[in-house]
């Protein structure tokens, strides 16, 4: 039998309630290797919150993909960059530059079965955020200067999940 949209039917290995220490794949030289332990990583699929700022607009938004690479041995994960910062460009909408970082994992399997159809993010659905050890706020974000323009379809297509800032 095929369970596959039901939050928590499958046991994932890695348990992201657990606080991890995180790193961009481009500052530890790619995703092979654990930068703190040397024990190899494995990839696995979970959703994280993804801030971006423009200006003075801070919008965020809920991520899923398979390119957080998690250390068997130690609590780490490494992000591949490029994937954050497409999906980063994909959420932002019309300025020549700015800002975005990961402040940490979306623990889906903490949301309540009965919240199921309410929007994660809202007042009373609130993003189960497991933020990464080593994330403090105010600290610097990632800078991009924005290459080209994104289509309007190309957005349409995106599947990031919209979800209300958590600050
Ligand atoms: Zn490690």
């Amino acid at each position: 039998m095929e369970h596959g949209v039901t939050a928590g039917v499958f046991m994932k290995k890695f348990d992201v309630s657990v606080p991890r220490k995180m790193f961009w794949s481009n500052d530890v030289g790619g995703t092979g290797f654990c930068p703190l332990c040397q024990g190899r990583l494995e990839q696995e699929s979970h959703s994280y919150l993804l801030i971006i700022r423009e200006s003075r607009d801070i919008q965020s938004f809920i991520v899923g993909n398979d390119r957080g690479h998690f250390c068997e041995r130690c609590p780490v994960v490494v992000l591949d960059y490029e994937t954050f910062e497409q999906s980063a460009l994909a959420g932002n909408p019309s300025s020549r530059s700015f800002e975005f970082t990961v402040p940490g994992i979306v623990d889906l399997d903490a949301i309540p079965e009965e919240n199921a159809d309410i929007p994660i993010g809202d007042d009373d659905n609130p993003i189960p955020l497991v933020r990464f050890a080593n994330y403090r706020d105010g600290e610097p974000v990632k800078k991009k200067r924005k290459r080209g323009k994104i289509s309007k379809a190309h957005r349409k297509r995106k599947s990031n999940r919209r979800a209300k800032s958590s600050r």
